[in-house]
This record gives structure tokens, sequence and C-alpha cells, in this order.
């Protein structure tokens, strides 16, 4: 039989009514000749529920037991689910991440799969039963405990299962019905896009459109995976949502597909630093230490063999960045005047495929921004995006002119 992935959002069994809605849809599935494998998060706000109660137990929480505690909102919907499905005549039966086994690395709360052995499933399957459903965010390390994937894991969960079992398809259910070409929230113009390309889905997924794990698209995108966000919400057919495909399965491809942003950025500047080989390593390398995730990166012309590195990252990161600079100064690796930190700025992005064979496409965005009196801060490039820094009171406008600009509104 076909291998269809199915999985289903915190807000798609955020309650018993919930739970029944999306049970439904996968008897279709089992009634349309599919084994289907269901991953399940756990109900909306139940873990971030669970990461409190850690929290306020222990401030500096052993992640083994932060592990067991906040894998156990999937327990309970995978459990959930597979008596939903048995009321309804499907055979079904649930796993946990260790039951597979799904086996992980041990950074806790952050792991990486690295096996799903099929045969415990399989055999399951030949023995007829239709459904396995599966906790998602959950694994097992090599010392026999229990992992999680990292916030929004189950993402990852459910392409490494539609991977593992070469499923015909990978389907996202969740509250939203597709990929839009920038959050309708800010745009009301914005449309759902009908296919959208891994790496464009890629860039937009670490640009902080949260449809999607981006670990989860990397997985795809290595696996080939065909994977398709759409709404537990709505009645659903084959072309429904949106399809993150290969860009070789996308026929009329736009030069721009979306507009992303992600608002709470910080500019940070080391003034005058000593312009000499290894000045970048020992800047970034410190900073990655540290834990922070520095994005954007300019270093200005030098004057007389000094000069001013620029960097952005998550304004609340700024405070650690500080600190790991201020460390090296004091160790005297490096040398700078001051530290400037801007925290009112926002990240402001194109992204298409399409940019590598259209020329224009940086003009039209700095003409669009230019037209609303928007001052551009920071530019960095590559190959499929253009990203901006700019005030953070523009951000909204400037998502506006940008999406405009490109004709997006026809998108597609
Ligand atoms: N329940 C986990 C979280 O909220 C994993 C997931 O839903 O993807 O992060
Ligand atoms: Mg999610």
């Amino acid at each position: 039989m076909p291998v269809l992935v199915m999985k289903f959002g915190g807000t798609s069994v955020a309650d018993l009514a919930r739970v029944r809605n999306a049970a439904e849809k996968v008897k279709r599935e089992v009634e349309r000749g599919y084994d289907v494998i269901v991953v399940v998060s756990a109900m909306s706000g139940k873990t971030n529920e669970l990461v409190g109660w850690v929290e306020q137990t222990s401030p500096l929480f052993d992640a083994r037991e932060y592990d067991a505690v906040v894998s156990s909102g999937e327990n309970v919907t995978a459990g959930l689910m597979a008596l939903t499905l048995q009321e309804m005549d499907v055979p079904a039966r649930s796993w946990q991440g260790w039951q597979v086994p799904l086996k992980t690395s041990s950074a806790h709360s952050a792991a990486r799969i690295e096996a799903i052995p099929r045969a415990n499933i399989d055999q399951k399957f030949a023995e007829g039963m239709k459904v396995a459903v599966v906790a998602g965010f959950q694994g097992i390390s090599s010392e026999g405990r229990i992992t999680t994937l990292g916030r929004g894991g189950s993402d990852t969960t459910a392409v490494a299962f539609a991977a593992a079992f070469d499923a015909v398809r990978c389907d996202i259910y969740t509250d939203v019905d597709g990929v839009y070409t920038t959050d309708p929230r800010i745009e009301d113009k914005a449309r759902k896009l009908d296919r959208i390309a891994f790496e464009e889905m890629l860039e937009l997924a670490s640009l902080g459109a949260k449809v999607l794990q981006t670990r989860s698209v990397e997985l795809a995108m290595r696996y080939k995976v065909k994977l398709r966000v759409l709404s537990s919400f709505e009645d659903t057919d084959e072309n429904s949502g949106t399809l993150v495909c290969d860009e070789e399965d996308i026929v009329e491809q736009n030069v721009v597909s979306g507009v992303a942003y992600s608002r709470d950025e910080a500019k940070m500047t080391l003034i005058s630093v000593a312009d000499r080989p290894g000045i970048a390593a020992a800047i970034f390398g410190p900073l990655a230490k540290a834990g922070v995730n520095v994005d954007m990166i300019v270093q200005n012309i030098s004057e007389e063999g000094r000069t001013d590195m620029t960097f952005s990252c998550p304004v609340n990161q700024v405070a650690r960045a500080r600190e790991a600079m201020n460390k090296t100064k004091d160790a005297g690796e490096v040398n700078f005047r001051e530290l400037v930190a801007d925290t009112d700025v926002a990240k402001v992005s194109v992204v298409g495929i399409g940019m590598r064979s259209h020329a224009g496409v940086a003009s039209t965005m700095f003409d669009a921004l230019a037209a609303e009196g928007i001052n551009i801060r920071v530019i960095t490039t590559s190959e499929i995006k253009i990203s901006v820094l700019i005030d953070r009171k523009y951000m909204e406008l400037a998502v506006q002119a940008l999406h405009d600009a490109f004709g997006l509104e026809n998108a597609a």
C-alpha cells in the first residue's frame, strides 16, 4: 500500500471535537487506499504550559527532565487520536518516539533525528493496522533517554517519517490554508501560493514565516519529500493548500515569491576595531560560543588600519552579545572603542528563485522603499534573497510597498 503522512498541529487537535475532525480526514485517506502515518502535536498551549512548569520548578533545569516533561503533551494526543480512529472502525495504534524507535542524538531539547527503523510499524501495517499515530517532537537517545527535537519539531518528525517510509506526500495540517506571499495580517492583498520551491520556503521559514519548522524543510529538500501545507478547518482535496516542492515542478515561476519580515532585530556596531587578518574570527567566534545568532554582517572600509564591524542579531540576544564582546576586550583579543546597539530595527526580505535569472530585483526593491521615504540601514543579498534592515516603525509599510512593487497580489 502507498503510504501517506498526515501531520496535525496543536490547533488542529486542540480539543476532542478537533481530534475527531482530524480523524475524519485520516479516515477519508484510508478509504482512498493509503496506509497512513499520522503525526500529532500536543494540544495547542500544552507545550508552553509544560515548559512553564519546568521553568518554575527549576531555573537551571536538567535538560533530560525537561524533555521527559515537555514530550508528554504529544503522548496524550497520539493516544486520543488512536482511540478516536478506533471508534470510527479504523484500525489504528499509537506510537511514542521510543516505541518506533525514533533514534536521535543526545542533544536534549534540540536533538537531531538519526534513524527511523521501519520494521515495527511495517509489521503492524502487514497485520492490518491502517493508521500508525506517532507522537511528534520526540525520540530516544542512544543512552535510552527521551529527547525532543526543538520547538515546532513535529513538522520535522512528519517529514522524517515521510522520507523513511517513501511516502507519496507529507501533508501538514494547520490553522492556515497554505503559504502566503506575505503575512495577511500585514498586507490584506497577500495571496496563497499554489506551489513554492523548497529553497524559497527555507528562506521564508528561517525568516520567521512560522508555518513550518526550518529543519523540516531542510529534510524535505534533502530527501525530495513532497510537502503540502493545508488547513484542517476546511474541506480539502488533492489540490488544496500549498505544495512545497522541487523548483523543477514549478512551471510558472514568479521572480519574487514572497516578502518576509522579522520584527525583533537589533543592529550592533563595534566601533573602531583593528583591521587585521583574523579580526572577524576573533569577533564572531566568541559570539557563536555565547549562542548569539548573528545574521547580517557588514565591515566598513578601513581608515588608518581601523574599521567598524556591524552585525544583526535577535533583540533578546543583545545583552549576551555585549557580554561576549566585553569579555574579548578584557582578554585583549578584540580592541574596540565602543559597542553601539540599535534595538529598534526590523528586517524585511524579498525571496524568489527567479532572481537567479532576472536582473533588477534589487533596484525595484530599493526604489519602492525610497518612494516611501524608508531609510535602509544594512543590505545583504544571497542568490535568492535580498534583505534590508530598517527602522521597526516602518516595517509594515515596507512589507506593503514591496508586495505592491513586485505585483504579488497577482501571484499564484
Ligand atoms: N508541541 C511542540 C511545540 O509546541 C512540537 C510541535 O508542535 O511541533 O513546540
Ligand atoms: Mg508548528
